[in-house]
């Protein structure tokens, strides 16, 4: 339902639950963070209010300067903690707003590459995909970029990798999302609102674009797999 992502300079964990907030308007069950800290990736997620999360880091904090986070509304699977975002699966991390209607035969196909769910949802089939390419020898942008091309339904998407500390793959298809540019930091966010005390420099997904995100810049790419320039607005926020 809401997503965030932040390649920062400071300790991402504390501003990733700040930025969800500002998404709560919005609704949802359940929430959560993953970073990658000394290259590792690692997550924290809580069923209920946002509080519930923060509450989880305080006496399980997570540590990093790169990360994702995501307020849930279940459409597949309940609302449980093994259901919250993100979503894990080998290296790959994922967030997702929307549906994948092709999840069932995806999951299927990971099925014969010998990958359980661990969940109900479908976005976990988004990470096995991922996770599924990344053993066959892809590096992660190959990975995504295979990935997303095989995704039917809507969704707003956004990878964490681990090992990798200053990347995250963004893509947008029937769900908003923006890019948002800082000084050294780059964000994601389903919503500029959430990046309303980080920047009010944005640059708007459009349908089918997919965006390599690091700290020096983001390189968007349309569906068709052509770089696409797309603005950068100041945008006025009052908040
Ligand atoms: N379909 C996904 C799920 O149920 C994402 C829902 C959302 O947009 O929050 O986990």
């Amino acid at each position: 339902c809401g997503i965030v992502g932040i390649l920062g300079t400071h300790e991402v964990a504390p501003t990733l639950v700040e930025a969800l907030r500002r998404l709560e308007y919005r609704g949802y069950d359940s929430a959560g963070i993953a970073t990658v800290n000394e290259g590792k990736l690692d997550r924290r997620r809580a069923v209920g209010k946002l509080v519930n999360l923060s509450d989880l880091l305080v006496h399980e904090p997570l540590a990093g300067k790169a990360g994702i986070g995501h307020t849930r509304w279940a459409t597949h699977g309940a609302p449980t903690v093994g259901n919250a975002h993100p979503h894990r699966a080998g290296t790959v991390a994922v967030v997702h707003n929307g549906i994948i209607e092709n999840f069932r035969e995806l999951r299927a196909e990971a099925a014969t590459h010998g990958r359980k769910p661990e969940t109900e949802t479908d976005t976990e089939t988004i990470a096995m995909l991922a996770a599924q390419y990344m053993d066959q020898g892809d590096d992660p942008v190959t990975a995504a970029r295979k990935t997303i091309a095989r995704l039917d339904g809507a969704f707003a998407l956004v990878f964490l990798f681990d090992g990798h500390d200053d990347l995250m793959i963004a893509a947008r298809k029937g769900s908003p999302l923006a890019i948002g540019h800082g000084k050294g930091e780059m964000y994601v966010g389903s919503d500029a609102i959430a990046l309303a005390p980080l920047t009010d420099r944005i640059t708007y997904l459009e349908e089918g674009d997919w965006a390599v995100v690091t700290r020096a810049g983001v390189e968007i790419r349309d569906e068709h797999g052509n770089l696409a320039n797309r603005p950068v607005k100041t945008i006025r926020m009052d908040a």
